[in-house]
């Protein structure tokens, strides 16, 4: 029972609609509306143009009332250009959100011209004896047209106060827009019910009436039930006014006598105008909940363009976009505004440990704190664990630690926090882009500080930031133009401290900066996924040094390259290599593969393949780094290296610290068991390059034994012989 009621109430649109769905079905209306309203303006220009050539209109004699004739002749036919044209012009204006000036008047005109005309037609019609054949026929020819001019008339003001009002008052007001609709449809059944029953008394079949309210189907998608009853209440009035035609009259053929002329009423039988009315009625019906499915489509298309699926706070584009609106309307005071990037620290831990579902719950909860904090502002979620808000700066650093104590504590056993970059506003022309971008910039650079949850983007990072975008824009040309260059760094062995290699290491020879260092181009090339362009040229200047010195008959030591993880995803890292050592002819055993510990424990990439090539080419594979990363030794289980670089964090507090140097100790004989050899990075210090050589690490790099330093600089230290060539190299 229950079932069949709700059925009901659906099928006849007594549901409640969301206001996506009415807008959609109110938008659906006005879209075909426009195009009825330019039907009917190119209709009834035909008609008038036909009319002008008819017989009906007798010739004009002198002295006779030409207006008159006019109006009692192509009457209708202005009115529904009038009309057709008000109605276009309302829908095509409808959508802007404000007239323009030209737009406003044009439909002032419009509007008002209907209420005029409504006047001017209506002293014809009453003022004028009517030639309709009996009374009750000019009562009811009269009671229709005073319809259709009382609809004319409001249609007329609703159009005015529509224009009014939206351009005036800016306001769009959605009441007065179904109006006149409504007020259209109203005419168009009034217009055919009229025509048809004269029609009818001349002998004709009822066509127009049936034109008519299937053209106004294609209007009246409305709510079912208010379909139902404007097309109901429409037959049910044609049909009695038929029936005044003669008592008792019922649509069968039959033959009437009307001022001694017979008619035969041929307008088919009752059962085919009742088939035709459900008929139609349904058809009203199967478009309405058509449209309602489409609004329901389009709306989850929309949302999931707006929306981001995890937390269901907007998504970066969508918040970029509203950003963009909201701060083209600040006009002045927008220095008051902030933009927000928040990062999660120890996100990572937490998925490491307690899974994707939980990381993801996680997530969900705080963009619902980041929402609840940040109540009256603009919050979404960027990717991963980073958040954007565009907030007012008011009691910002409460807010940050309301946040932050809230995500901390999300989990009893994992450290979270958050970090926040924040860039104000420095113009109303500012792109959120780009202020995210900055913001970001700010966040990054207090990572792992968790005593600090907020920095704002200021002058120093702005010049900070400006020299990464340089690095990112100039790779190009800082590769085309030679101003990567690589600096040599010795290594030596531990026992003879003679030169048993060296480490390139890159440097770039800016025009504008000077001499830029790894930290300042490396982090940034790697995050912008431009590294290779690095590393690629880095490889060739190496070999084509190395083919120079072989050349001249000078003395060569092997060369440790840099590899970054992203080398192997970005470019075919080891074919490239390959491919330089065989142009410039290089003795494989000079060229050492550095990837360090990090690359290879990411599970996102897998580098299998690509290590085990590196191996098989013929080419000693190097350990960087090892002991900085957190799996260090399972890389060194799954890998078979030739050299373990220890990290030189290691050494860092050497001389106090006996841990630290049982510690080496270990990693060193550790290795040495596995078969692989060791050197110690960062050796500054006699001391340390003693212990290092006592624990049997063979290989040693650092400060104590030379800087990076040019190639040329390399060779005047060999022949000034502060650097001894080692004659044992492998
Ligand atoms: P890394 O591979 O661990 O290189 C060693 C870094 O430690 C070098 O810094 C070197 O100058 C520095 N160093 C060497 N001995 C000592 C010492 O005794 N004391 C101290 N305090 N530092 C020492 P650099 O040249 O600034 O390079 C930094 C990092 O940049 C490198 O670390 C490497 O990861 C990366 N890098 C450098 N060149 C390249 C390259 O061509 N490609 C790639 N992908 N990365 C590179
Ligand atoms: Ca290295
Ligand atoms: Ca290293």
């Amino acid at each position: 029972m229950k079932d069949a009621f709700n059925a009901f109430m659906h099928i006849f649109g007594f549901e409640k609609l969301s206001k996506y769905e009415s807008d959609y079905l109110h938008d659906s209306n006005i879209r075909t509306s426009s195009y009825m309203g330019v039907i009917v303006i190119f209709l009834e220009i035909w008609m008038l143009l036909r009319q002008t050539r008819s017989k009906i209109i007798p010739k004009y004699q002198a002295g006779e009332d030409l207006f008159g004739l006019i109006v009692k002749y192509t009457s209708k036919y202005w009115l529904f250009l009038l009309i057709g044209l008000g109605i276009m012009l309302f829908c095509l204006y409808q959508k802007n959100r404000k007239l323009t000036k030209g737009q406003f008047v044009s439909l002032l005109a419009v509007g008002c011209a209907c209420i005029l005309y409504t006047g001017v037609l209506s002293l014809e019609t009453f003022t004028k004896a009517s030639d309709s054949i009996t009374p009750v026929m000019a009562n009811i020819m009269n009671a229709m047209l005073i319809s259709i001019y009382v609809l004319l008339f409001v249609t007329g003001v609703t159009i005015v106060a529509y224009a009014l009002l939206n351009y005036l008052k800016n306001k769009r007001v959605v009441f007065l827009e179904h109006l006149v609709i409504i007020f259209f449809t109203l005419i168009c059944l009034a217009f055919g019910i009229f025509v048809s029953y004269s029609d009818f008394w001349g002998g004709k079949e009822i066509i127009c009436f049936l034109t008519m309210v299937i053209y106004v189907g294609c209007l009246l998608i409305y709510r079912p039930y208010v379909t139902a009853l404007i097309l109901g209440a429409s037959f049910f009035a044609f049909y009695k006014i038929l029936l005044t035609f003669q008592n008792g009259l019922t649509f069968q053929d039959t033959e009437v006598v009307i001022n001694g002329i017979t008619q035969k009423i041929i307008s088919g039988d009752s059962v085919n105008y009742v088939t035709f009315f459900i008929s139609l009625t349904t058809i009203c019906f199967a478009i309405f909940h058509g449209r309602l499915n489409e609004a329901n489509k389009s709306k989850a298309l929309e949302k999931s363009a707006r929306e981001d699926g995890l937390t269901g706070m907007h998504n970066y584009s969508y918040f970029a976009e509203l950003a963009k609106e909201s701060i083209q309307n600040l006009e002045d005071h927008y220095e008051d505004y902030v933009f927000l990037f928040l990062d999660i620290h120890n996100f990572k831990a937490l998925n490491d440990q307690r899974g994707f579902e939980e990381g993801d719950k996680f997530l969900i909860a705080v963009g619902k704190y980041v929402s609840d904090v940040f109540r009256d502002a603009l919050c979404a979620r960027q990717a991963d664990d980073h958040f954007v808000v565009f907030t007012k700066k008011e009691n910002l650093k409460e807010k940050l630690n309301a946040l932050n104590d809230l995500v901390h504590d999300y989990d009893d056993e994992i450290l979270l926090g958050i970090n926040c970059g924040g860039y104000q506003l420095s113009s109303n022309k500012d792109d959120p882009r780009m202020a995210i971008d900055r913001a970001r910039y700010a966040a990054h650079l207090i990572k792992n500080r968790f005593q600090t949850i907020y920095a704002e983007y200021d002058k120093k990072m702005s010049e900070e930031y400006h020299k990464r975008l340089y690095v990112v824009n100039n790779i190009d040309n800082a590769v085309s133009n030679g101003w990567i260059v690589p600096f040599y760094q010795p290594v030596v062995w531990s026992d003879t401290e003679e030169l048993c290699g060296c480490e390139a290491l890159a440097r770039w020879k800016d025009p504008v900066y000077g001499q830029l260092f790894p930290n300042e181009f490396i982090p940034v090339l790697e995050e912008y996924r431009l590294i290779h362009k690095l590393d690629k040229a880095i490889f060739e200047s190496v070999c084509r040094d190395m083919r120079t010195s072989l050349d001249a008959g000078r003395p060569v030591v092997p060369v440790s390259l840099n590899f970054s993880r992203l080398d192997f995803e970005l470019m075919d890292a080891v074919q490239e290599l390959e491919d330089l050592v065989k142009k410039y002819n290089i003795p494989k055993e000079l060229i050492h593969v550095e990837v360090t510990e990090s690359a290879l424990t990411d599970d996102i990439i897998k580098l299998d393949d690509s290590i085990k090539r590196i191996k098989e080419l013929g080419y000693s594979l190097w350990l960087d780094d090892f002991g900085s990363g957190y799996s260090s030794l399972n890389v060194l289980k799954d890998y078979q290296f030739d050299v373990v670089k220890i990290d030189m964090r290691f050494l860092s507090n050497f001389e106090k610290s006996e841990k630290s140097r049982t510690l080496i100790d270990c990693i060193v004989k550790m290795a040495n068991r596995i078969n692989m050899l060791t050197l110690t990075e960062g050796v500054e210090t006699e001391d340390q390059a003693e212990f290092l050589n006592g624990i049997g690490c063979e290989r040693l790099q650092g400060y104590l034994f030379g800087k990076p330093i040019p190639k040329e600089e390399f060779y005047q230290r060999i022949d000034k012989g502060e650097l001894v060539v080692s004659g044992r190299q492998i």
